[in-house]
C-alpha cells in the first residue's frame, strides 16, 4: 500500500459538543465533563461524516449490556468488605466481547461503559475479530495485601462468570490487574465454569503468565504497539523516532515498556511523571533503570537520589532531577506520551504542553476542550484507538494460540502484531486524507467503517 503523507489538512471541521440528536433520541443528559458522554460523541461525529445509517448511531451509542456485582470478601483481620464491580459489554458484531479488567478506587460506571466503546473502535481498526468490553473493580489494589486481593480476583471474576467465556467475553489486564490477576481469573473460571475441557476454558482470558498459556511478547505488548505507531506516523509529520526527545505520562505497564521499547529505537526521555512526582534529566533518563526503580519503589519519585551511576554513555551520571508537575508539561520535547489515566490533559495542560505530537498510549487522555486547544496550537494528536490497540492484537495471537495449543515465538508475535498496527496507521491516514479531518475522526472512521459493513452484511435480528 503505498504510504500517504500526513500534512494537516487545511481546514479542521468545527464541531459542536454533543450536538447529535441521537443523545436526546436516547434520552442522555448532556454533560460535558462525562467521558462516556465524550466517547461517543467523536464516535457519532465520524458516524455523521462516514454517513453510516442512522440505527447504527443508536445501537453504538449504547452498550448492549452493563452488570454491575457486589460482592463480600473477608479481610485479614476477620472483617468481611462489600466490594463493587462492572463488566460492560458493548457491542459484539465483529466477534466475542474483549476488555481489560480494572482495579482502581475511583472505577465508576460511566468510565468502563467509555473504555468498553473504546475497545469495540479498536478492534475494529486493528481487524481483531472481537467486540469491546470492559471490566472494573472499586479497590485499591496497593492498600489491600496478596491474600486479599487473591481474593477480591476470584469473588470479582466469579460474580461474573455467567456473562463472560472463551467464545463469549475475555477479559484481559488493565490499570491496577497483571498476569498474576489473570492466573487468579483463570483458575477460578476454570473451577467454576463445568467446562468439559478445563484447558481449553484458560482461554478466557488472555494477559496470562507465559506459564500457564500466556503469549511471549504480551507484557510488553501495548507500549510495543505505541512504538510501532510512532515509527509508522512521525516521518509524515517531520519527525524520526531516532533522536526524538520524548516525555512520559505514566510509568505502569504502557508507559515504561513504550520508554524502553522507543529508546531502543534512538529516541531519549527527557521527563517522566507518574502518581509519585515527576522527574527530568535533559540528557537522558534510562528507561530500564528507571523501570527498576519502579518495581523496587512503586514511583518514579527519587529516581535521581537513588541513582547517582548509569552504566550506558548516554545518559549523564545523575539519574534526573525532580520537578514540579507543571515542570513535566512544560519540558520542550518532539512527543509526549500520556500512558497513565482518563482525562489528564485537560485545557489548562493542553496550554502548559510543548510538545510537537501527543501519542495517546493511555485510553482517552485527553478531554475534547484540551484536544481542541492542541488542535489550535498545531499540535498533532495521534488517538488512542490506534496508538495503544497493541495490547489487544497480542491478546487475540494469545487466544489463537491456546486455541490452536500451539506455542509462537517472540518474532512471530512481533511481526504479526506490526502488520496490524502498521496497517492500522494506513487505514487511519487514508480516511483523513479522505475526509479531510483530524486524526482521532479519520480512526474513527476507519473502524466504523468495518462495523458498518459487518451490520449490513448481517442484518439486525430478526
Ligand atoms: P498501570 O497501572 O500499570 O500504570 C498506570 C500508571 O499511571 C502508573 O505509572 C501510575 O503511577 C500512573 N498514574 C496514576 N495516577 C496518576 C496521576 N494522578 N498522575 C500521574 N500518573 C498517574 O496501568 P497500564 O496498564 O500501564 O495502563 C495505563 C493506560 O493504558 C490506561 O489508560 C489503560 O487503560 C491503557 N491501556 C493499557 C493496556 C494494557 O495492556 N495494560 C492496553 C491498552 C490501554
Amino acid at each position: 500500500m503505498a504510504k500517504a503523507s500526513i500534512a494537516a489538512p487545511t481546514a479542521m471541521p468545527s464541531v459542536d459538543f454533543l450536538a447529535s440528536s441521537v443523545f436526546d433520541e436516547l434520552g442522555m443528559e448532556r454533560d460535558p465533563d462525562n467521558l462516556y458522554l465524550q466517547v461517543i460523541d467523536s464516535v457519532l461525529h465520524a458516524a455523521d461524516i462516514l454517513e453510516l445509517p442512522h440505527h447504527l448511531k443508536l445501537i453504538l451509542a449504547q452498550p448492549k449490556n452493563e452488570v454491575m456485582v457486589h460482592f463480600p470478601v473477608r479481610m485479614n483481620d476477620g472483617d468481611y468488605r462489600l466490594f463493587k464491580g462492572y463488566r460492560v459489554q458493548h457491542n459484539n458484531v465483529l466477534g466475542p466481547y474483549k476488555g481489560g479488567v480494572r482495579f482502581h478506587p475511583d472505577v465508576h460506571l460511566d468510565d468502563i461503559k467509555a473504555l468498553a466503546a473504546l475497545m469495540t473502535m479498536k478492534c475494529s481498526l486493528v481487524r481483531v475479530p472481537f467486540g469491546g468490553a470492559k471490566g472494573g473493580c472499586k479497590v485499591d489494589p496497593r492498600g489491600i495485601d496478596h491474600d486479599e486481593l487473591m481474593r477480591v480476583s476470584r469473588r470479582f471474576i466469579s460474580a461474573i462468570s455467567g456473562i463472560i467465556g472463551p467464545e463469549i467475553d475475555i477479559p484481559a489486564p488493565d490499570v491496577g490487574t497483571n498476569a498474576q490477576t489473570m492466573a487468579w481469573f483463570a483458575d477460578t473460571y476454570v473451577n467454576i465454569a463445568g467446562s468439559v475441557s478445563k484447558h481449553d476454558a484458560m482461554r478466557v482470558v488472555t494477559g496470562k503468565p507465559l506459564e500457564m498459556g500466556g503469549s511471549a511478547g504480551r507484557e510488553k505488548a501495548t507500549g510495543q504497539g505505541v512504538v510501532d505507531i510512532l515509527v509508522e506516523m512521525l516521518p509524515g509529520l517531520g519527525l524520526k523516532t531516532e533522536g526524538a526527545r520524548v516525555s512520559l505520562l505514566g510509568y505502569g505497564n504502557v508507559g515504561s515498556w513504550t520508554g524502553r521499547l522507543i529508546a531502543e529505537k534512538g529516541a531519549t526521555i527527557v521527563a517522566v511523571m507518574d502518581h509519585t512526582g515527576a522527574i527530568r534529566n535533559d540528557d537522558g533518563i534510562d528507561p530500564t533503570l528507571l523501570a527498576e526503580h519502579v518495581a523496587e519503589t512503586g514511583g518514579v519519585a527519587g529516581f535521581g537520589a537513588a541513582h547517582g551511576e548509569t552504566k550506558t554513555g548516554r545518559h549523564t551520571q545523575a539519574g534526573a532531577e525532580s520537578i514540579t508537575e507543571e515542570d513535566f508539561y512544560r519540558t520542550p520535547v518532539d512527543v509526549c506520551i500520556p500512558a497513565a489515566l482518563e482525562q489528564m490533559i485537560d485545557v489548562e495542560k493542553a496550554g502548559w504542553l510543548e510538545c510537537k505530537v501527543l501519542a495517546e498510549a493511555a485510553n482517552a487522555p485527553t478531554t475534547p476542550q484540551g484536544e481542541r486547544l492542541l488542535q489550535a496550537r498545531g499540535i498533532e494528536v495521534l488517538p488512542a484507538i490506534l496508538c495503544n490497540s497493541g495490547g489487544v492484537t497480542v491478546s487475540y495471537l494469545e487466544w489463537v494460540q491456546n486455541k490452536q495449543s500451539v506455542v509462537w515465538d517472540i518474532e512471530r508475535v512481533d511481526t504479526t502484531l506490526n502488520k496490524h498496527m502498521v496497517l492500522a496507521a494506513r487505514r487511519t491516514l487514508l480516511a483523513r486524507h479522505r475526509y479531510e479531518c483530524d486524526m482521532r475522526t479519520a480512526a474513527y472512521i476507519a473502524a466504523l467503517d468495518q462495523i458498518g459493513k459487518v451490520y449490513a452484511l448481517r442484518g439486525i435480528f430478526p
